[in-house]
């Protein structure tokens, strides 16, 4: 399997690049709409070809490139079923895995952060891997304050359907701010501040309601957008 983790400066974002090296099919996991033309250029010097575009949620601080690189090279966007979002051409469901060329990635329905979330499952030459976009970040999570998000929900989420992974998946998030790349489920499940640790689901929803955050800049720009697959027009 090729793969890539990309990095967005603006939203501290990562796009994921996973593709099927026997095939050439590649798809971007929460690619940005500012960095389309970067993906793109990545996408040609590997020979691959895009076929699927695959969103964790509805985002509220990036417009999503999907719509973009879908124009561009007529790839497939993937959004969760559960967001309602229009112009999709795969929803994504829970027991629908999506293959790229000879790999499979399994949705996780993982709400909590936002109610549309998934997380994504990837078993390859051995190394497992999770794409958990904004439901567990490095030694944290996604707020829980809006877009239908609920902090007990959140924690039964990663406990029930993340946690429960092997030891030895590398978790991949959707965000860092610290210039983190990659952790392992084993040390999120003993490490993590909010929810690892034995933390109990009280305790986590007391944290995320002191957390007071502002609201995210480009917000009402980003959720309308994105609910179209990220067309601004
Ligand atoms: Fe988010």
């Amino acid at each position: 399997m090729l793969f890539r983790q990309l990095f967005e400066r603006q939203s501290s974002a990562y796009t994921y690049l996973i593709a099927c090296p026997n095939s050439g099919e590649a798809a971007l996991i929460d690619p940005v709409l500012e960095t389309v033309e970067r993906d793109l250029q990545l996408l040609d010097s590997l020979g691959l070809n895009l076929r699927l575009t695959i969103e964790t949620h509805i985002h509220a601080d990036h417009v999503t490139g999907a719509s973009r690189l879908r124009e561009l090279r007529g790839c497939r966007c993937a959004v969760p079923d559960k967001s309602g979002a229009e112009h999709v051409d795969v929803p994504v469901r829970e027991a629908e895995p999506l293959r790229i060329g000879s790999l499979e990635l399994r949705p996780l329905y993982t709400p909590g952060h936002t109610e549309d979330h998934y997380s994504y499952f990837l078993e390859s030459s051995g190394t497992a891997r999770v794409f958990t976009g904004d439901a567990l970040l490095i030694d944290g999570c996604g707020r829980t304050d809006f877009q239908g998000g609920d902090a007990a929900t959140l924690y039964r989420s990663v406990h029930d359907k993340l946690f429960s992974l092997p030891a030895d998946t590398l978790v991949y998030p959707g965000h860092d701010y610290q210039q983190r790349h990659v952790s392992s489920m084993a040390q999120e499940r003993e490490r993590n501040p909010r929810l690892g640790g034995g933390r109990s689901v009280e305790e986590f929803v007391e944290i995320m309601a002191a957390l007071n955050l502002p609201r995210p800049k480009r917000m009402d720009i980003a959720v309308p957008a994105n609910r179209k697959c990220g067309q601004t027009h």
